[in-house]
């Protein structure tokens, strides 16, 4: 069942691959990957990390700025 196009006023946060263009939702199909406080958003097209977004919302944005970024793999 799928939601037909730009029909919808719900505002969802869409996603973009800048790598390849691929555009979903945030809870479309995109690769998530959940690793300590961090949740990965990845292409499911081309495996590039999309974005990255804590787990919790209250406890960031605080002087640990960096909190979710991973020293690559
Ligand atoms: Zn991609």
């Amino acid at each position: 069942m799928r939601p037909t196009f730009e029909r919808s006023p719900t505002r969802k946060a869409t996603l973009y691959c800048f790598n390849c263009g691929h555009k979903s939702i945030l809870s479309g199909d995109w690769i998530v990957r959940t690793h300590g406080e961090c949740i990965d958003y990845e292409c499911p097209e081309c495996r590039t990390r999309i974005a990255t977004r804590p787990t919790r919302t209250d406890s960031v944005a605080d002087s640990n700025g960096g909190l979710c970024y991973s020293p690559g793999d």
